[in-house]
């Protein structure tokens, strides 16, 4: 979707097929307007009959009944425009959260990480849902208090023009008194906003870090930092009112008192003889009833400001720079990797992790990344699964640049499993499925079998159908990371890249995982990240990173051989493991495990 820059603009554009029944509900709305006038004719008709002479009942009932009928036309055409507005309003929340939505897909996952979930919340929920209510209020109300004032006052300058004009006088004392109240209004929403941002992400930090707070005992710091957030914000709302309401009072006491310019005129008009008691008193009948309207331009400025807001928001998220991506499905032929000259960083301002990087791996073959932490290890596995898209340089598939190959073909040929597995609160079943959602229970079974789930699965008092919980919090890491290696089998993807898929995984079970991995990757292109170098010890090209760059590559004897780093980080692992071993009193046959 292509966003609009105006609020109004924005609006519309987000209520797509349903803009129609925004219309309806100001045409409806002013059908009620429409009604809502009748019974200012049918109290001046009967007026002027009490005026003329002692009226029958006959006379009265006609106009008593045109009030009603008027007020009913009212209330149910307001009743049906605030249904069309309300349908339409949830409409266009629908299509903001669905737009908001489908962007996050499309941009890199650098700028969707660059927000906290909580301030992810904030845009698609809170400031989203703060439109509704003004929205679908404002169609209808404001389009009668509108056209209601502009209405009577055509009535009351056909009654009488200075009549009518005399009605106002107090608009332009009342219209400066709320100019300056209004002075720094814009400012001051703005800081307003600031201050209930800050507020919402402090209360959010809180939450979320209740572990660690808890664990390093900071409930004291951190519920001050809270606390104090909590009051500032108090405390500027408090501010920001006390220096508006003395003359929000004045402002809202003068500007609608249409009766202290009428009464003076119409008694002189009267006493000069220009105005006849029926017309004197339909006037200042139908002044008054321009209060309400006019009293709702206060709540309107409120209202239009919050719908001004979450569309800024809004369109700012929608405005961010997306992966490019083409649609047409794109014929490989192989599934062999290529980067080269690779130049990347995370963002403009920080350091960049390649320059000039290249780096082959052919089809089926099996790379193993080695090297420091912080080397660039994963960022080459998220590279090529186009989680960022590359500075300089490319990285091909089957000689395809990868931002040619549409996004949803590229998700469907690699399979990526990290540290991080992120598990959906439904099934365990379920998330396995997500790997090959049309596979069969027989097929989800047999690759959560290959992945080792089933022996934690049968201890859970649901197995199959235990809820993962939110992000998977009752399972613990390496359970997790079996769970995410299943959907990697079921999805049987020909590029597998395994970023430390099975270190959390303990190690009685990781020499089996293993098998079923190699089984699993046989005649794929893999690439695996992996710290215990003993699970990649037979990858056909290891190659070590150190900052951002390739500083040996070869098989493990060459590189025992060749690299002095390797050489001490292998000794270094074996040394680690002989010692767990030694204290376990295991023989670790997995140390010679394939991959
Ligand atoms: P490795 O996998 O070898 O430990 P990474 O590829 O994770 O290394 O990181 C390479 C460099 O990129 C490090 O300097 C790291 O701090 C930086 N880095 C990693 N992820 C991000 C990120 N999301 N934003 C900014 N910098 C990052």
């Amino acid at each position: 979707m292509k966003q609009k820059k105006g609020t109004f603009a924005s609006v519309l554009f987000f209520a797509g097929q349903y803009r129609w029944k925004m219309v309806v509900s100001v045409a409806l709305a002013i059908c009620s307007v429409a009604g809502g006038l009748l019974p200012y004719l049918g109290v001046y008709r009967i007026i002027l009959l009490f005026f003329e002479e002692t009226p029958s009942k006959e006379q009265i009932l006609p106009w008593i009944g045109l009030c009603a009928a008027g007020y009913l036309i009212k209330q149910v055409f307001h009743g049906l425009s605030t249904t069309f507005s309300h349908i339409s309003a949830y409409h266009i929340l629908e299509n903001i959260r669905l737009a908001l939505s489908e962007k996050l897909m499309r941009l890199p996952l650098g700028d969707t990480l660059s927000k906290t979930a909580g301030e992810w919340k904030s845009v698609i929920v809170d400031r989203v849902e703060t439109i509704e209510l003004p929205l679908a209020h404002m169609v209808p109300e404001g389009t009668s208090n509108l056209l209601l004032p502009v209405c009577v006052f055509a009535y009351m300058l056909v009654i009488d023009p200075l009549l009518a004009l005399s009605a106002l006088a107090c608009v332009p004392i009342g219209g400066i008194v709320y100019g300056i109240m209004m002075k720094n209004y814009s400012s001051q929403y703005d800081k307003y906003m600031k201050a209930s941002n800050h507020v919402n992400s402090v209360i959010i930090e809180y939450t979320e870090g209740i572990q660690v707070i808890k664990a390093f005992n900071q409930s004291t710091g951190s519920y001050q930092k809270y606390a104090n957030s909590v009051e500032e914000f108090k405390n500027f709302t408090l501010d920001w009112f006390r220096s508006t309401w003395g003359l929000m009072n004045l402002g809202a006491a003068i500007l609608p008192s249409t009766l202290l310019g009428i009464l003076p005129t119409g008694i002189l008009l009267y006493l000069a003889g220009n105005l006849t008691p029926a017309r004197l008193t339909l006037g200042i009948i139908l002044s008054l009833s321009v209060i309400g309207p006019v009293s709702w331009f206060n709540t309107a400025v409120n209202d239009y400001k919050s719908i001004q807001y979450a569309i800024r928001d809004v369109n700012e998220v929608l405005g961010l720079a997306e992966l490019l991506e083409t649609k047409e499905e794109i014929p490989l032929k192989d599934f062999g990797i290529s980067i080269k000259q690779v130049y990347f960083s995370y963002g403009k301002r920080t350091k960049e992790v390649f320059r000039g990087l290249d780096l082959e791996l052919p089809q089926g073959s099996y790379t193993a990344l080695v090297g420091p932490s912080g080397g660039g290890k994963s960022t080459v596995a998220r590279l090529i699964a186009r989680f960022w898209d590359v500075t300089e340089g490319s990285i091909t598939i089957g000689g395809t640049d990868i931002r040619k190959i549409p996004l949803t073909q590229l998700a469907k040929m690699v399979s990526y499993v990290s540290q991080e597995n992120f598990l959906f609160n439904c099934s365990l079943l379920e998330n396995i499925r997500l790997g090959k959602p049309e596979a069969s229970e027989r097929e989800v079974l047999e690759a959560a079998r290959a992945a080792k789930c089933e022996e934690f699965i049968s201890r859970l008092e649901k197995g199959w159908d235990t809820l993962a919980g939110e992000a998977g919090a009752k399972l613990s890491g390496g359970e997790r990371q079996r769970i995410a290696i299943a959907r990697a089998i079921l999805k049987d993807a020909p590029v597998v890249i395994l970023d430390e898929a099975t270190a959390f995984t303990d190690p009685e079970n990781e020499a089996q995982l293993q098998a079923s991995i190699a089984r699993l990757t046989k005649g794929k292109t893999l690439l695996v990240i992996a710290h215990r170098l003993s699970t990649i010890k037979d990858a056909d090209n290891i190659v070590l990173i150190n900052k951002g760059n390739i500083e040996a590559a070869g098989s493990h004897e060459q590189m025992l051989r060749a690299s002095k780093l390797y050489r001490q980080m292998w000794e270094a692992h074996i040394g680690a493991k002989s010692w767990s071993a030694g204290n376990k009193g295991t023989d670790r046959k997995e140390d010679m495990c394939h991959v």
